[in-house]
């Protein structure tokens, strides 16, 4: 290659998405240079590994405290970057100049670096879906057309297919009056193919044993009640403009389609590819140039099965609550997902059932009155009433 390196900032490195987006730069020498790093700080140790690795000029913790053993560790390793702290330190990294920032920050905490960075006029590889479930139209305000890359494996794939599709199919143009509807793929978790009744004595070791993805433990458990996928309907709802009628979920166990576009012509665009998180990273980072060798391609000259299955909306109710509370808007959503995480942690700790879970974000749902989601503080307080409803529900 003889343009530039890619300048890229990671926000969250230490974690799955993070750890994967360092690998796929290793394996693409001379393509990507990462200029700064921002982590929790729970693990300094590894963040000042990768700090040295990359050579970052900066590197942030979340959290404050951690600065001490982060310069430590980073003397250890002979690095001397810059150091930021607290949430306003990853924030301002958000902000670094760079050529993309990949947020992989998980969960409510990683939407005011989506903003900070979007504000900067950054390209943001977004990985944090809670930015857009709890901050949609937030988000979507400041977001220039291209500006947003959707890293979740089956967003990638409806861009993918949309931009297969032609010019303006993605981003509300001509060509997306072409699209009848969008087709989101579920792997249908651990449970698939149980009845609501069969659901009953779920424990949380059943539960954090998925079938095709290696995830971290809430969003594993989000994969089992299909919670993900009913946070995912709503992401794919305000990244691409289709309404909720025209996002369809199909159940497909081998999760190596990872979502369809369906045209108005009865043609359908797939995408297809082993499940493998550095395939949509290395799209977002490197786009609109794919990174070639970033994962193992399907192999055609094997047999293969695929499977596709309808929804069973009665075994998993998750889905069409998301497309109601996507339907009200404004701080539904954002209660939904801050509900569902206060059960998803009393689930695992053994102080919920597993029914109990979507059970208990439906009533804190019904219980919620949706007001606009026009401030971050607005959506913070919503966010913050609906973990203390639950919780109160939970006990
Ligand atoms: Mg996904």
């Amino acid at each position: 290659m003889t343009s530039q390196p890619r300048s890229i900032v990671v926000l969250g490195s230490t974690g799955s998405i993070g750890t994967q987006a360092l690998e796929v730069v290793a394996q693409a020498p001379g393509r990507f240079r990462v200029v700064a790093l921002a982590a929790g700080g729970g693990r300094v140790d590894l963040l000042a590994r990768q700090a040295a690795e990359c050579g970052a000029e900066a590197v942030a913790v979340a959290d404050a405290a951690a600065v001490p053993a982060l310069e430590e560790a980073l003397a250890a390793n002979g690095a001397r970057p810059r150091i930021l702290a607290g949430p306003e330190g990853v924030a301002e990294l958000a902000t670094w100049p760079c050529d993309v920032v990949l947020n992989g920050i998980t969960g409510a905490l990683g939407l005011t670096s989506t903003l900070a960075a979007l504000e900067a006029g950054r390209v943001l590889a977004l990985a944090n879906k809670e930015s857009l479930i709890i901050g949609g139209p937030l988000v979507k305000r400041l977001a220039a057309p291209g500006q947003l890359l959707p890293v979740d494996s089956e967003h990638s794939a409806l861009a993918q297919c949309l931009w297969a599709a032609g010019p303006g199919a993605y981003g509300g143009g001509a060509g997306a009056k072409a699209v009848r509807r969008l087709v989101v793929t579920a792997s249908g978790g651990p449970f698939r193919g149980r009845t609501r009744a069969e659901l009953g004595d779920v424990t949380p070791e059943m539960a954090l044993n998925h079938p095709t993805w290696n995830m971290g433990p809430v969003i594993t458990v989000n994969s089992a009640t299909l919670v993900n996928k009913g946070l995912e309907v709503i992401e794919a709802h305000l990244l691409f403009d289709i309404g909720f009628d025209r996002i369809e979920v199909v159940v497909h166990p081998q999760s190596m389609i990872h979502s369809m576009v369906e045209f108005t012509d009865g043609s359908t665009i797939a995408q297809a590819s082993p499940p493998d998180m550095r395939l949509p990273i290395s799209l977002a980072l490197g786009h609109p140039e794919r990174v070639p060798g970033a994962a193992s391609a399907v192999d055609w000259t094997a047999a293969h099965t695929w499977t596709f299955e309808p929804l069973d909306d009665e075994a998993f109710p998750s889905v069409a609550l998301a497309r109601h509370v996507g339907a009200l808007g404004g701080t539904a959503p954002a209660v939904y997902n801050a509900a569902n995480e206060v059960c998803v942690e009393a689930f695992l700790k053994g102080g919920l059932p597993f029914l109990g879970i979507v059970d208990t974000v439906e009533r804190v749902v019904a219980e919620h009155s949706a007001g606009p989601a026009s401030s971050v503080e607005e959506v913070l307080a919503a966010d913050s009433w609906a973990r203390t409803r639950a919780a109160e529900l939970v006990r």
